[in-house]
């Protein structure tokens, strides 16, 4: 499991009048350590940054608890994958199982996966025409699969480390908005810098984007949370899964050198010797009888 310190965090904040709900979040940090563990950069990194954004927003406006999944696809299935999962880490992946990169250009299919709380899988997707950035993607995924009317920002400024800055905001229209506030909110939008300048300049945190965007309407704060690059993966996991194999694989295993095992999520390298394999078959077995 891999992880590092972050200044990166998400804000939600609501207007007073309970007409707009606000999730505003910087993931410089979080966007340079998936980009890193990928070793990934240029046109396709920026876009994995703002997928790994995107996951972070889309999870804080559904609900927070939530593992939410976001995949960006090809159209001849080549991926990049963001997982925002709970305690605010995120990791993202390139083309898993391909070895051929995604393609950074042309149509795509913007997929959102999450858990409900029921345990049943919901799944969204909406078609990114050529040339469409993730925020116009994102507002039609919003519209089209949760019905809610969203004005969305993202973005991932090219610099050091695959990125220099990567943040973004929704603004989401709740029930009590009236025609008035609705055409004050959307003017006042209007004006504002495109996130692109917001980033390095009056919304470099997510505390400050987050005042900003929502500088002229009285507000309160719902939550602020920290966001970092990590992984959810393990010694335990990555034995765990060894065992699945067939029985013979597992005993050649277990007579032969010790397994390099690399997490193609954060790229956290494991050395499973033959006695640990060992040890943890004969707990594992222990447990059950
Ligand atoms: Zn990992």
């Amino acid at each position: 499991m891999a992880s590092a310190s972050s200044s990166d965090q998400v804000i939600r904040l609501m207007t007073m009048d309970g007409a707009f709900r606000l999730v505003a979040a910087v993931t410089t940090d979080t966007a340079r350590g998936a980009l890193a563990a990928q070793a990934t950069g240029d046109a396709l990194g920026l876009r994995l940054a703002e997928l790994l954004t995107s996951a972070v927003l889309v999870r804080e406006t559904t609900a927070p608890t939530r593992r939410v999944q976001m995949v960006w696809r090809d159209r001849r299935g080549r991926s990049l994958v963001a997982d925002a999962l709970p305690d605010g880490l995120n990791r993202g992946l390139v083309n898993p199982g391909e070895d051929a990169p995604v393609d950074p250009g042309g149509d795509h299919i913007l997929q959102v996966n999450y858990t409900l709380l029921n345990g049943s899988l919901h799944q969204g997707m909406v078609a990114v025409a050529d040339g469409d950035d993730m925020a116009t993607a994102l507002m039609r995924y919003m519209k089209q699969s949760e019905q809610i009317v969203s004005m969305i920002a993202v973005a991932a400024l090219p610099g050091p480390g695959g990125v220099r800055a990567c943040g973004g905001y929704v603004v989401q229209l709740l029930p009590e908005a009236t025609k008035d506030v609705i055409a004050a909110m959307t003017e006042h939008l209007g004006n504002l810098e495109p996130i692109t300048s917001l980033l390095e300049g009056r919304g470099r945190t997510a505390a400050e984007l987050a005042k900003t965007v929502f500088a002229p309407f009285e507000h309160a704060l719902l939550a602020a949370s920290p966001l970092r690059f990590g992984c959810t993966c393990s010694e335990v996991r990555v034995m765990t899964s060894i065992l699945t194999l067939p029985d013979a694989e597992v005993e050649s295993m277990l007579s032969g050198d010790p397994l390099e095992v690399r997490c193609d999520a954060c790229g956290h390298q494991y050395v499973i010797t033959p006695d640990a394999l060992r040890d943890f078959r004969d707990s594992a077995a222990a447990a059950r009888s």
